[in-house]
């Protein structure tokens, strides 16, 4: 099974251990990756949707993994018992419904060792919060994947703080270790970021200047990122 390099960082992220539940499995790539590769005994493969699902069910059956990968039509977590998973994957989703579905699996909160989780969009409100409901993040990975960026991050129970809005925006984690991947999309974003406020300054309508002052905002945060990373060197 060849992964996209997005989902071959996921992969990694995954601790070798007993069982790991895929929640949003589509295809299936993911768990049938990790139990081929024996990183883990067994899956629990997860969508909402009967289409994907009995996609996932084909490839799986392809493999010859019916044994080690259970497949559950379910909505987020509902179908996951506490004990059933070390770690849960919630890939490929937007940050609200990645929210939504740990909001209301509650009841996995304190049984799953590692959370791995891809937002692809509001990542800075999922890293607000993973805080406020007592998530910590242990390691976050960034990977560029035909021409998109993702975020890849390990949370854990525990307790965490950043000091800086621009670290819940684009990560503390990366922004320590100098991350290439986040520092390429950085400065992209504050190129992208200046053309827009070139573009919209030719306008003086109230609308333009509430977008302007938006704009600045996440200038800054931008600039505050990459100064934190240039004084990490
Ligand atoms: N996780 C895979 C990845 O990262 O490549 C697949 C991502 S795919 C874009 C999103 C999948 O999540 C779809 O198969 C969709 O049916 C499923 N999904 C959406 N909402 C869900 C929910 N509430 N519970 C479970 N699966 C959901």
């Amino acid at each position: 099974m060849n992964l996209s390099p997005r989902l071959k960082k996921i992969a990694d992220f995954v601790p070798d251990g007993r069982v790991m539940a895929d929640v949003g499995t589509d295809h299936g790539h993911l768990p049938i990756y990790l139990v081929s590769l024996h990183k883990v005994t067994g899956a629990i493969a997860m969508d909402v949707r009967p289409g994907p699902l009995s996609r996932a069910q084909q490839a799986v059956a392809v493999y010859g993994l019916q044994d080690r990968i259970e497949l559950r039509l379910a909505d987020g977590l509902a179908a996951l018992k506490p004990g059933e998973a070390d770690t849960v994957v919630i890939a490929g989703m937007g940050g609200p419904l990645i929210r939504k579905i740990m909001e209301e699996g509650q009841h996995m909160w304190d049984s799953t060792g590692h959370w791995i989780l891809s937002p692809q969009s509001e990542i800075g409100e999922m890293r607000h919060w993973l805080e406020k409901h007592g998530f910590s993040i242990l390691k976050e990975d960034m990977v560029s994947d035909a021409g998109k960026y993702y975020v890849i991050m390990d949370a854990v129970r525990g307790s965490m703080h950043y000091d800086q809005e621009y670290e819940y925006v684009y990560g503390r984690e990366l922004i320590r270790e100098n991350h290439p991947v986040l520092r390429d999309f950085l400065n992209q974003e504050r190129t992208k970021l200046h053309t827009l406020h070139c573009k919209i300054g030719a306008h003086d309508s109230k609308r333009s200047l509430a977008r302007m002052t938006e704009l600045e905002r996440e200038e800054q945060l931008v600039q505050g990122a990459l100064d934190a990373m240039g004084r990490n060197i």
